[in-house]
């Protein structure tokens, strides 16, 4: 027997208790989860109910399923822990009754009114050796509100090792993708971070505009023997879209001779460009020592991610936007995040002068008028793929198929034999992997399986690929055939 709420004697009596011991979850959540994304995920939730040690969350929209089993389900297991240890896990279960039910949920905004107006982090002041130029680093930039996908993960995890460790193991550490998928936001927040914790060091942030024109400047005046000097004195070196070195002779030589005098003093050096090293047309031997340390690509977000990014500026803005509007918002808005930002500016905007609340009609009227038809894009947003990956849902498909000599109907299917179930499952992991599809979506393909079945299929082979050099080398060999790597 357990302790469980469920086994109280009455309906009411037990959605009461469960609203309550709800609450209690909810604020040990809320410490741990940033506000804004606690605010947007948990609203309307509730425990339907307790059974046999595992807690039963339920969830208002069908969409929000996929993210809380990604991010929310370990720590929600962690903090129902905290009030009754026996519990083993967390379940999800979509019930859309419970939107605006408050004998079940509670008013997030109400409940976990903040205290006073979020602030953002004051403006950086720079100490920088003298005559070292650095632009200053938007204090917006931080890795704590940078948010974090399946797009992104890499690319900020070695954001924070390098944050941690300034010219340790990841040196150079080299950011790249497309425009406005956030390389600028990383570059920055760790320039901010490391700042934050040495305060004294000098961190440089500069576009290699900007490089560039310092170099003619000082070939010009003929101080270059001060503009080197200037910057091997630099702690951190920060240079954003060195793209535009290309065909810059003088100015790669600049860089080339800059950056071996920094690296071989343990000091770090972060970049970005639009694509990765070996494609930028630099010198060789720029190339080489950009290749030398960590290397992070940046991609398009997922929809769950477009969400939470949409509600963590909503946040910043101080502009409250219904769940619905959001995810309106989120479905059409697949360009990029500087898009998704700019529309929701002009939301700001208009609530900020005329005090219109965003509807999901005035988000359409923005769209229209910022040149674009929230249903033009319509057919682009099924199954979400990174522009630079070709492949589609049947390539994966098929090239499984072929590679196993199993048919795709097989593949679907349900059988559970070895010679059928593997490919199946690579498949799976594929999908998830690189055409960002989600568990649901998944298990909707594969014959309407439990997303929880495909979820366990993906980390299942992804434990095998690490044990098994031969499945390694199959995975690998598909991915090479698909044009992911
Ligand atoms: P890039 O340098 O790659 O062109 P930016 O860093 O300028 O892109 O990003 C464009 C905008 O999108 C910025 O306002 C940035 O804060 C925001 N942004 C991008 N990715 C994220 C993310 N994962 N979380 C929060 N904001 C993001
Ligand atoms: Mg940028």
């Amino acid at each position: 027997m357990t302790s469980s709420a469920s086994l109280l004697p009455n309906a009411t009596v037990s959605t009461a208790a469960f609203k309550e011991q709800w609450l209690v979850i909810l604020r040990s959540l809320e410490q741990k989860v940033p506000r804004s994304q606690f605010i947007t995920w948990f609203k309307d939730t509730a425990i339907l109910g307790i059974e046999n040690d595992t807690l039963i969350v339920g969830l208002p929209l069908p969409m929000s399923l996929n993210w809380h089993l990604e991010h929310y389900r370990a720590i929600t297991l962690q903090v129902a822990q905290e009030t009754n240890s026996s519990m083993t896990s967390v379940v999800y279960k979509v019930d859309g009754s419970l939107k605006d039910d408050r004998t079940r949920t509670y008013d997030l905004l109400e409940a976990f009114a903040e205290p006073k107006r979020r602030k953002l982090p004051g403006r950086q002041e720079i100490k920088l050796a003298e005559g070292i130029v650095s632009k200053i680093m938007n204090p917006r930039y931080q890795l704590e509100n940078f948010v974090v996908g399946s797009n992104n993960r890499l690319a900020y995890a070695a954001c924070q090792a390098v944050a941690a460790q300034p010219g340790g193991k990841y040196n150079p550490l080299f950011l790249y993708g497309g425009v406005g998928l956030g390389k600028t936001h990383l570059l920055q927040a760790t320039g901010n971070a490391i700042l934050k914790q040495m305060p004294r060091s000098s961190v440089v942030y500069t576009t290699t505009e900007d490089f560039t024109n310092q170099v003619i400047e000082a070939i010009q005046q003929q101080k270059m023997e001060q503009f080197r000097k200037r910057y091997r004195l630099v702690d951190v070196l920060i240079i954003d879209d060195v793209q535009f070195l290309a065909n810059k002779e003088r100015t790669q030589e600049e860089f080339f001779h800059t950056f071996n005098a920094l690296y071989e003093d343990h000091k770090q050096v972060i970049l970005s460009a639009d694509r990765p090293p070996q494609e930028l047309q630099l010198e060789d031997r720029l190339t080489s020592r950009f290749e030398r340390g960590m290397i992070a690509d940046v991609s398009l977000p997922d929809y769950e991610t477009r969400l939470a990014i949409l509600a963590e500026k909503a946040q910043e803005y101080q502009l409250f936007i219904d769940m619905q509007v959001l995810q309106f918002i989120a479905e059409h808005a697949t360009k990029n995040i500087r898009e998704l930002e700019g529309i929701l500016m002009q939301a700001v905007a208009q609530y900020e002068l005329e005090q219109r609340v965003p509807t999901v009609k005035s988000i359409a009227d923005i769209m229209r008028r910022l040149n674009k038809d929230p249903h033009e894009e319509q057919e682009h947003i099924g199954f979400e793929m990174t522009p630079r990956r070709q492949a589609s849902f049947q390539d994966v498909m098929e090239a499984v198929s072929r590679y196993y000599s199993v048919s795709v109907q097989d593949m679907v299917g349900q059988s559970r034999v070895r010679e059928i179930l593997i490919p199946r499952q690579i498949a799976m992991q594929l999908l998830k992997k690189y055409l960002r599809m989600s568990f649901v979506r998944i298990g909707e393909v594969f014959e309407n399986r439990d997303h929880t079945t495909v979820m366990n299929a993906v980390e299942k082979i992804e434990e095998r690929m690490q044990m098994d050099p031969q499945m390694l080398r199959e995975v690998r060999s598909l991915e090479k055939e698909l044009d992911f790597v």
